[in-house]
């Protein structure tokens, strides 16, 4: 008997676990590990568990179909997992386990307490990097270390993909005898204990038939503008496949095969390569999750940052998570995220850097908010994400350039658009003023003034990074950690 575990691999295509399990000869089975402690410790949001719950039923149905049970273990969390499945694989007489493998700690963790279980039992087990398109420690730079720089790891990335990128696997034909997906009611139960707002939910279409349509709309309707749209929060014009994809409901091939054979249309090459470049930055922080165990102990990559003396205030922060802080353009990011469970790139980077570089508030509790409400929150890329902004990651922006939240809402959202739509105390204001409302307090006197000036911000940044680099420097001279 072969054995698919799932994870966030929640699809039938493009899943090399999958199909190497259909290869290996004898019955295949599959299993998940509902680990809802673990969504609690991580600090996942509801509206992701509600994804990944539907998806499952999606899944456990197209399993089905093709003649494949689907069990699912209500295992609490990650420590209960390597017995839970070492039972099920003793109960099922399972001989081979295939995955795809995953790279934050307490993932490596809970797979190598599972790999000495089916050790123990004799039983096989095989690790597959679907998740990425470049597996994480394929690429070095010519000192054999991991790669810190995106640009100098995309071309690698680039050469890499032109001469090994595989066609995604399709999915399996129907069985003529199709099973009964006989687990849904754990899935059920779990989705009732969640009770997350219809609001929050009607926007998205969980599984992976779904994610399948949107790729297409994507590539047919904005792909080709991707490059000229993709900063302007107004407009539709990025995929909102970031919820699929870190899922699991797709794959990252299935995006990479449909862009490059898009740009057999001169029109769409542009377009195609730029959001390809996405599908890089994507790899890139998984491979540096991966190397880098010290990101999932909540450490700065630049440990010199870890010094910082974060400012602790409680009022500020709740403005921020509120959409309060009296600059309409990060305020209205904020209400998008909680109305909604996704923000846009550019706003994502607008926050993070008003709350770690205005607000001086450590962006842990920025990564772990946003973690809270994102609907494709994922470890690497909101860890990347965040430390970029706060300028203390690996490719960061650096620590003296401060986004003017006002410029970036001149520069993106000009007619106000964006802002109108999610704070409405601000419509009734031109393309203006809408962007800097405190010039006119009269016209809007339920929205606050800003909690705190921009004038001085980068000059306080500058000096406090210069000052820990200092420290830093003289202690690690001294002979310090
Ligand atoms: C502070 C901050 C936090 C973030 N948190 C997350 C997160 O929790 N989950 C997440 O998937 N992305 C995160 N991102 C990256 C990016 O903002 C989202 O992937 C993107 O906005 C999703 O929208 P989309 O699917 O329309 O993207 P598209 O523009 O269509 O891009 C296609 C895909 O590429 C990937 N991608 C795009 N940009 C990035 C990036 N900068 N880093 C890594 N992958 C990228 C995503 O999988 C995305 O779906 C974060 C960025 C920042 C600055």
């Amino acid at each position: 008997m072969n054995l698919v575990w799932y994870r966030n691999d929640l699809r039938v295509h493009s899943h090399r676990p999958l199909q190497e399990a259909l290869q290996a000869g004898g019955p295949v089975t599959a299993v998940y590990c509902l680990c809802e402690g673990q969504w609690d410790d991580h600090g996942v949001a509801p509206l992701r568990r509600w994804y990944v719950l539907q998806s499952l039923c999606e899944l456990g149905e197209q399993l089905a179909a093709r003649g494949i049970g689907l069990q699912v273990l209500d295992t609490g969390d990650f420590s209960q997992v390597p017995q839970r499945l070492a039972a099920f694989v003793r109960e099922q007489g399972v001989e081979r386990v295939f995955c795809t493998r995953e790279y934050p700690l307490n993932e490596r963790r809970r797979d190598e307490g599972v790999a000495r279980e089916m050790a123990q039992l004799g039983v096989t087990i095989r690790g597959f990097d679907d998740s990425v398109l470049v597996p994480p420690t394929t690429l070095r730079t010519g000192k054999g270390t991991p790669y810190t720089v995106f640009s100098a790891y995309k071309k690698r990335w680039d050469v890499w993909l032109d001469d090994h990128f595989a066609m995604p696997d399709p999915p399996a034909k129907p069985a003529a005898k199709p099973v009964v997906f006989a687990d849904k009611k754990t899935i059920d139960d779990a989705l009732a204990r969640l009770a997350v707002p219809a609001s929050l939910t009607a926007r998205w279409e969980p599984g992976e038939q779904a994610a399948g349509r949107q790729l297409d709309d994507f590539i047919t309707r904005h792909l080709a503008n991707y490059r000229k749209n993709r900063d302007f929060p107004s407009l539709t014009a990025t995929s909102s496949l970031s919820a699929a994809l870190s899922a699991g409901t797709l794959s990252p091939a299935s995006c990479f095969h449909a862009a490059r054979q898009a740009m057999a249309d001169a029109g769409a090459r542009d377009g195609a390569a730029c959001w390809i470049g996405e599908l890089a930055w994507r790899d890139f922080y998984r491979q540096i999750m991966a190397q880098y165990p010290r990101l999932s102990w909540g450490r700065a990559f630049r440990a010199e940052t870890d010094l910082l003396q974060w400012n602790d205030d409680e009022v500020l922060f709740q403005a921020w998570c509120e959409g309060r802080t009296g600059y309409p353009l990060v305020d209205a990011a904020m209400r998008q995220l909680v109305a909604t469970g996704w923000m846009h790139n550019r706003l994502r980077m607008v926050t993070a850097m008003f709350l770690s570089k205005h607000l001086w508030l450590d962006w842990r509790k920025g990564e772990d908010f946003f973690m809270q409400h994102l609907i494709d929150g994922d470890f690497a890329a909101n860890n990347g994400g965040w430390q970029w902004s706060a300028s203390t990651g690996t490719d960061a922006v650096p620590y003296f350039r401060v986004f003017n939240p006002v410029r970036q809402s001149q520069r993106f959202d000009a007619e106000g658009h964006f802002i109108a739509h999610w704070v409405p105390e601000l419509k009734a204001l031109d393309n203006k003023t809408i962007h800097e409302p405190w010039k006119q307090p009269l016209l809007v006197p339920d929205y606050p003034a800003p909690i705190v000036p921009h004038a001085g911000v980068r000059e306080r940044v500058t000096e406090s990074f210069k000052a820990v680099k200092q420290l830093y420097d003289t202690t690690q001279g001294q002979g310090g950690n």
